[in-house]
């Protein structure tokens, strides 16, 4: 078999992978990145493209996502990666919500965010139905991309512009390192970095089998609004307020979701709660729903996409649409206090894998404390 020397190897293409690509070439490693399948289909392909920090979990997921948002800011034009649109607008239905947005906007993490009325909102942003709005918050920190190009596009510059090599199609199946073996090459490497995404039972299986990982399941949406709608920056609402770890972290929920409980218990059980961006074509991208895999069937529900639309419609205004695409995908998840590991099973080897809906948002925040670890 040929054999190939690196001074990192990285299994998986999603953004983990690519992300700590980009960290170990910048320090001018020889990299290489094997990947499974012919291009990546996960996790990272088929997710918002929304570099979310208003929400996440107070901390450490906090902190890496407003870190790995200054690397999206400065990959993006490198990489010809558009950014959609920024900001995100969180919009109270209720006055539990807006009591909890209140709270939260008078902690760190609310720093530059703004509190806005309901005739603030109705003034600044005409796409947003007015009827039910209470009041809301804008945070200016969050990105979008769009994450079905993006990562094709980071691949690219990442081969063309700074060196790094790729092997589709080649699944890392046995790690004896300076060694490490696919099906039909052997790569000799210093160091390896494992980013396996949801492959729980491949290579990575003896490092993750004591955090009985699981998945959870997302159902999503594109949908074309027939009359032109331009969304001034990502949109949530109530329901996300009782998911978001930086909010319920602050333990001030209670009231909303009880009254939640009450009013929305179907979106409640699907584990859905509105998230909307924006792409160039003006179609929206939009969810999203949680199952636990295992309970349910591998096929989308045409009733879980009905309450998500129904959600959209009560806070957008948009008549007539189309949905152009439906799509689901899935992400590990295990401790509920926990975004992501970092494990160390020998001095040479990272095993990274972000166990929450948030590694569009830190990727490159843990990929950059990889490298801290490393000494570089
Ligand atoms: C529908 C949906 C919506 C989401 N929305 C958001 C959001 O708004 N904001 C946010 O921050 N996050 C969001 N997420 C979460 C985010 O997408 C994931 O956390 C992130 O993409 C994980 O990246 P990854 O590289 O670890 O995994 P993946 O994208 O799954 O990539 C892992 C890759 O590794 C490859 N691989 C595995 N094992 C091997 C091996 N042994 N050898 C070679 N290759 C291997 C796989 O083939 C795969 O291509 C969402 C996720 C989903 C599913």
């Amino acid at each position: 078999m040929p054999s190939i020397k690196y001074d990192v190897v990285i299994a998986g293409a999603g953004i983990v992978g690519l992300a700590h690509a980009w960290m170990c070439a910048k320090q001018g490693l020889r990299v290489a990145v094997l990947e499974k399948n012919s291009r990546c289909t996960g996790a990272s392909v088929r997710n918002f493209g929304f570099i979310t920090i208003t929400g996440q979990r107070e901390g450490k997921t906090w902190r890496r996502a407003l870190r790995s948002k200054e690397f999206w800011a400065d990959v993006a034009p490198k990489a010809g990666i558009p950014i959609c649109h920024q900001g995100l607008l969180v919009v109270a239905q209720r006055l539990e919500a807006l009591d909890l947005l209140d709270t939260f906007k008078h902690t760190e993490m609310g720093e530059a965010c703004v509190l806005l009325s309901a005739d603030a909102i109705r003034g600044r942003f005409p796409e947003i139905r007015g009827e039910d709005v209470q009041g809301g918050l804008y945070s200016p920190h969050e990105l979008r991309v769009e994450s079905k190009d993006a990562i094709g596009q980071l691949t690219t510059w990442l081969s063309k512009e700074m060196g790094v090599e790729f092997f589709f199609d080649h699944e890392l199946l046995e790690i004896n390192l300076p060694k490490l073996r696919t099906a039909s090459k052997v790569f000799h490497t210093e160091r390896l970095i494992l980013c396996p995404g949801t492959e729980l039972n491949g290579v990575a299986q003896p490092y993750l089998a004591e955090y009985q990982l699981t998945h959870t399941q997302l159902q999503m949406l594109r949908i074309q609004p027939t009359q032109p709608l331009l969304l001034q920056a990502a949109v949530m609402s109530d329901l996300s307020l009782v998911r978001y770890a930086g909010y319920t972290g602050l333990n001030c929920h209670q009231a909303l979701l009880a009254r939640l409980k009450k009013e929305e218990l179907p979106c409640l059980e699907a584990g859905i709660h509105l998230i909307v961006v924006q792409s160039e074509d003006g179609s929206l991208v939009v969810g999203d729903s949680h199952h636990p895999v295992g309970d349910v069937e591998p096929f989308a529900q045409d009733a879980v996409d009905a309450l998500i639309i129904e959600q959209l419609r009560r806070t957008l205004k948009l008549d007539d649409y189309q949905i152009t695409h439906r799509w689901t995908g899935k992400y590990p998840v295990g401790h509920a206090d926990q975004d992501a590991l970092i494990l160390s099973p020998d001095p040479n080897i990272r095993v990274v894998s972000v166990i929450s809906g948030t590694g569009a948002s830190t990727a490159f925040g843990l990929a950059e404390e990889v490298m801290q670890q490393w000494g570089f």
